[in-house]
């Protein structure tokens, strides 16, 4: 991405990002230097490198990872990711955000992540069918239903999870739906659950919106990254009245002053494979879409894309964090003198995570929610967990993005220390 340019891995790591935002909240809490120790380091990782034949016979041998962050409040809970880029530094942060985010939610969960290095625009359905069957199978070792529950990530969705529980069930020799969230619905999948990190988000925004006096109806919205949390983040809003004014993906955006329709470039991606020129839309670089003239921006793509390069040009009064990441903490501090209201990953796509936790819910009961009742709660847990952080903000004066992390990390101290030291 242009914004990159210069900057090096190591500032824009996003396990450098993790670590500092942790840091960060131990000092402010006086968090004991051993629990300290034991919450800055994953409890588990497992590397793996498995064959998988190609179509045209050529064997391919593929890396991939799961890590495990923490347990102490629960089974580990966490999406895969399928990216060329995934590596074991990005999946460790990505599992330390799972645990914060399920603390911040109050969901009964460790946090965890998986990844395999691939490039999935590069594969047939087949390919990525024998992919994931293995993948699934080489990390048999530690997945499992009352264990660690993976979900979908980026280029991940339903199809990949109703592979990864049919390679485990067939394991098993009958059918364990709860060893994985984000099914299809005639698998055990949950009413809501397509929908619900951009859902959640879109709660949050109304709650920071009504905070800030910002009527969302007529309010710009710029979103980065047009797949399962962007797209839906789009469409939500616009149903809400917001005029979206620029859109994107991997292959670079779309911008209207005049707004844009999500249902026809969801449609029009679906035919080409991108956003990128969709009728009635004027191209527009990822880097340059950050700085637009918006009232709200939902980053929901990668990481690391609001660094201290381009914070002080950020026009938005809302950044929504509907991806895991995307600002680094030079960029949080300019941010925050500058008076933008930063809804922090950790609570803004928490959304997902909450649905997720319902389908398991739902899964172990075999007793399945109308979607109704599936978004009056997710409301309800994003409602409060707003409420929860803003409050935190205000009393400890600190950021959003501290006062989640504070609220979590303590949340999961507290856990860890009840639960003590074994032997
Ligand atoms: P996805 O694969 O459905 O969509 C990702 C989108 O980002 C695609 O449109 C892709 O083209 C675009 N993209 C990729 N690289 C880009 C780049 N360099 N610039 C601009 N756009 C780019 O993935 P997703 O599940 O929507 O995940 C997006 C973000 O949301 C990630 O940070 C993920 O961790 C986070 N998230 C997802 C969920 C979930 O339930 N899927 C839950 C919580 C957080």
């Amino acid at each position: 991405m242009a914004s990159h340019l210069g900057a090096s891995v190591r500032e824009l790591s996003a396990l450098r990002s993790a670590l500092e935002q942790f840091d960060r909240a131990a000092d402010r809490l006086n968090l004991d230097p051993g629990l300290r120790a034991v919450l800055r380091v994953p409890k588990r990782e497992l590397t793996v490198n498995f064959p998988v034949e190609m179509d045209d016979g050529r064997i391919e041998v593929f890396s991939g990872y799961r890590v495990q962050h923490s347990l102490a409040r629960g089974p580990a809970k966490g999406g895969i990711r399928y990216h060329p880029q995934v590596d074991l530094d990005e999946i460790r942060a990505l599992a330390m955000w799972m645990t914060w985010k399920c603390a911040v939610v109050r969901l009964p969960y460790g946090g965890a992540k998986g990844g395999v290095v691939c490039d999935p625009k590069l594969m047939s359905q087949r390919e990525l069918e024998r992919m994931t069957r293995r993948y699934a199978t080489e990390i048999s070792v530690l997945i499992g239903p009352d264990a660690d529950i993976p979900a979908p990530d980026v280029n991940t969705g339903p199809q990949t999870m109703a592979w990864i529980m049919d390679t485990y069930s067939m394991h098993h020799g009958y059918s364990i739906p709860a060893v994985v969230t984000g099914k299809p619905l005639s698998i055990g999948g949950s009413e809501g659950r397509a929908d619900a990190t951009a859902q959640g988000a879109v709660y949050c925004i109304e709650q920071a919106a009504a905070q800030l006096g910002l009527p969302l109806a007529g309010a710009r919205v710029v979103v980065q990254g047009f797949g399962n949390a962007g797209e839906g983040s789009a469409r939500l809003l616009h149903a809400l009245g917001a005029r979206i004014i620029a859109v994107s993906d991997s292959r670079g955006g779309v911008f209207n002053a005049n707004g844009l329709n999500p249902a026809d470039l969801l449609r029009y991606k679906q035919e080409t494979g991108s956003v990128v020129g969709a009728p009635r839309t004027q191209p527009i670089g990822n880097a340059e879409l950050l700085e637009l003239e918006c009232e709200i921006l939902v980053p929901a793509a990668l990481e690391s894309v609001i660094t201290e390069r381009n914070a002080s040009r950020v026009k938005a009064r809302i950044v929504a964090e509907a991806a895991n990441g995307p600002t680094t903490p030079e960029a949080d501090r300019i941010l925050d003198e500058r008076g933008v209201f930063v809804i922090p990953d950790i609570l803004c796509n928490a959304g997902g995570v909450t649905v997720s936790y319902f389908e398991w819910v739902q899964d172990r009961d075999a007793f399945f929610w109308t979607g109704e009742e599936v978004n009056a709660r997710l409301q309800r847990v994003m409602v409060g967990a707003f409420n929860d952080v803003l409050r935190t903000q205000q009393s400890a004066s600190v950021d959003m993005r501290l006062a989640a992390q504070m609220l979590a990390v303590s949340r999961v101290a507290e856990a860890t220390t009840t639960r003590g030291i074994y032997p």
